[in-house]
């Protein structure tokens, strides 16, 4: 078990096909490199690694350290219980936490969240809930996805937050600069299909598959990947669907907001919130 991003760029050039997104006027969508620090994910090879850029929106995939600004890659042999990783992630991971619990005093709060709302956003990285929602331990559910979508397990959550922790407002916050704008089923469905390794996403928008071939599987095309075309119809959408589900009661009022990972400012979607609200 390793995470060595090195050698996955490694085997990069073994792969000819490649996936882009095609935008409705034929126009390849080239959108994830607004906002994106290439210089942070630049492989040796001179490409962005998928890891790379899925790490931008979601949890990292890759051990990574920042060292003045620049991300990357530790490559040094770390063990953790019965495997030896190449990663000090964990390492990082348990002396932040023993320096949390050092000075912790929220031992005593009760399971239901005091301030009494929820909020549902994508797992990107660059977003932090706590902070641009002002949130302390103990306030609010925070549900997290790829993209902030409404599927069905976020609606699990949802409707457990007001049925027996008390949520009486929610919102759906949806992101600018959103990974899940830059795919589509087909494309990682495609891409799963081949192998499961991390694909490169090259400069010119497209996807090459850089596993061994025929280590894949057909699983991927089985599954709603539930990307997004446009941030404003997809709160509108997610937030509708949260509205007219039959486990919501009609007095939660639901607001839609999109995330600026720019400006760190929350922008409402009066479409999205005029539908979210209680009827
Ligand atoms: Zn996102």
């Amino acid at each position: 078990m390793q995470f060595d991003s090195n050698s996955q760029r490694d085997k990069q050039e073994q792969g000819k096909m490649t996936h882009r997104k095609t935008g409705a006027d034929g126009s390849r969508k080239r959108l994830f490199l607004r906002g994106f620090s290439r210089r942070s994910f630049l492989g040796r090879a001179g490409v962005l690694t998928a890891a790379g850029f899925i790490a931008g929106i979601m949890s990292p995939l890759l051990s990574s350290v920042t060292k003045g600004g620049i991300v990357q890659a530790q490559n040094i042999d770390v063990q953790v219980g019965p495997f030896t990783v190449k990663s000090s992630v964990v390492k990082e991971v348990l002396a932040a936490n023993r320096e949390y619990a050092r000075t912790f005093t929220k031992g005593n709060l009760a399971i239901p969240p005091a301030r009494k709302f929820a909020i549902l956003t994508c797992m990107d990285a660059r977003l932090d809930p706590a902070k641009y929602a002002g949130l302390s331990e103990g306030d609010a559910h925070v549900i997290r996805n790829a993209g902030g979508r409404v599927s069905n397990d976020a609606i699990r959550s949802l409707v457990i937050s007001h049925k027996l922790l008390g949520t009486q407002e929610w919102f759906v916050i949806h992101h600018t600069n959103c990974g899940m704008e830059f795919f589509t089923d087909d494309i990682i469905s495609q891409l799963l299909e081949k192998d499961l390794d991390t694909a490169t996403l090259n400069a010119d928008g497209t996807f090459t598959p850089a596993g061994t071939p025929g280590t894949g599987s057909t699983e991927g095309y089985y599954i709603k990947w539930l990307t997004i075309e446009k941030q404003e119809e997809s709160v509108a959408r997610d937030v509708r669907r949260i509205r007219t589900h039959p486990l919501v009661p009609g007095y939660i009022p639901i607001y839609g907001y999109i995330y600026d990972v720019k400006t760190g400012r929350l922008n409402e979607v009066p479409r999205a919130t005029e539908i979210g609200r209680p009827i």
